[in-house]
């Protein structure tokens, strides 16, 4: 008798969860749209029309693309436009301009991106990761460890999904755009550096190729992964970025950032000056007021210190983060009268200073509170 073909559904050929996520065309430049459409036997023009559809039109039903031929339409769609992500649930506050999305990914990894609309503005804060591995104890993901990197797409996705309910008028305040984009969702951006690169590639490029955004509209934020920071200041894309910084000497660092240990407070933070100096970009430091923790005014004078040590030529503002406490943790958030003397500190030295908002508490969609626990 003959031996039966194995059939195996390909879900088994590889670990669960170890598969990559479906190609799509936000991964590929324009060009590699092109070839891939080519070589599919297709008139290498569709990958423009696909394009203008995703990133200009914001369509993402492919009945609704009706210049492409059906025949053809499947064909196109399946190769470079797979579904990605289902989103789970929204939660919204403060009115409806602050929503909350927890996605879930096409092996079952979860992620949260928020949207956020203020006056003039609109900013996505977006995943670049399913958890994060870099073992921060105040974050809420940082205590669940890595799942795994995310492709560019999946990354630009979560904007496009800010920008469709945006045009489509979903978001109080009328129809309107996305302007900012800040990587300080779930993940470290810098340890999954090749797809974050992609994604502000396509998040820039002129449409219809990518979104079209201003470089200068995206923050990238990173706990200090000092070679890929300088990897960053030579990419020659003008992107913001911000260094988490949370503490100014190495001692209370190590225990705030683990990854201090391999890169201290002096080596992130020079890291950060270079990125200043090279592409004339204000870098942002990132410090989440902890009571009693890191929030002493002699706190305020070493972080000047440490900071005015480059000079004074504005290459550097502070953004302190009112901290949100996760459930468990054993910080909480500092007093009102030691945030307005760490902030008086650092203005007496010349350093700018600004206390972020934090848009979204109540739906645990403020920072470091992504955690995509709830299935
Ligand atoms: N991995 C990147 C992006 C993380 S989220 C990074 O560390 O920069 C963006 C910011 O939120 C970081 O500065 C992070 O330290 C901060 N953050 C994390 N948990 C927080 C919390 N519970 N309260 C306030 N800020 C927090």
């Amino acid at each position: 008798m003959p031996e039966q073909p194995l059939s195996l559904p390909l879900v088994f050929d590889e670990p669960r969860g170890r598969r990559k996520p479906p190609r799509h065309l936000a991964d590929l430049s324009a060009e590699e749209r092109r070839a891939l459409v080519v070589e599919a036997g297709l008139p290498g023009f569709r990958a423009r029309q696909l394009s203008t559809h995703y990133f200009s039109r914001l369509v993402d039903d492919p009945a609704a693309m009706t210049d492409l031929p059906a025949a053809q339409r499947e064909q196109l769609v399946s190769a470079l436009l797979p579904h990605l992500m289902t989103p789970l649930r929204t939660l919204e506050a403060d009115r409806g301009t602050t929503r909350k999305t927890l996605w879930r990914l096409f092996d079952g990894a979860l992620v949260e991106s928020v949207l956020m609309r203020y006056p003039g503005r609109v900013t996505m804060c977006v995943s670049s990761q399913a958890g994060c591995g870099m073992a921060c104890p105040f974050c809420a993901t940082g205590q669940g460890g890595l799942q795994r990197n995310m492709s560019s797409a999946e990354i630009v996705e979560q904007v496009l999904a800010g920008a469709r309910s945006l045009s489509r008028g979903e978001v109080p305040g009328g129809p309107g755009r996305v302007s900012n984009v800040v990587f300080m969702g779930m993940g470290e951006p810098m340890a999954n550096y090749k797809a974050v690169i992609g994604a502000v590639r396509r998040l820039t490029e002129p449409a219809p190729d990518g979104l079209g955004m201003s470089a200068r509209g995206i923050t990238v934020s990173t706990v200090g992964l000092v070679p890929r920071m300088r990897q960053l200041a030579e990419e020659g894309i003008p992107v913001t970025l911000a260094l988490s910084l949370h503490a100014p000497d190495d001692e209370l660092r190590n225990e705030l950032v683990p990854v201090n240990t391999r890169w201290s407070v002096h080596e992130a933070v020079e890291a950060a000056w270079n990125y200043a100096r090279t592409t004339k970009r204000r870098v942002s430091i990132e410090y989440a007021m902890m009571r009693d923790i890191n929030d002493q005014a002699w706190r305020a004078d070493l972080l000047a210190d440490v900071l005015t040590s480059y000079g004074d030529w504005g290459w550097v503002h502070v953004n302190l983060i009112p901290l949100n406490p996760t459930p468990g943790s054993r910080w909480t958030a500092s007093r009102r009268e030691d945030e307005r003397e760490f902030v008086r500190r650092l203005e007496a030295r010349g350093v700018p200073t600004t206390v972020r908002d934090t848009r979204g508490s109540e739906i645990d969609g403020a920072c470091g509170q992504l955690a995509a626990l709830d299935t």
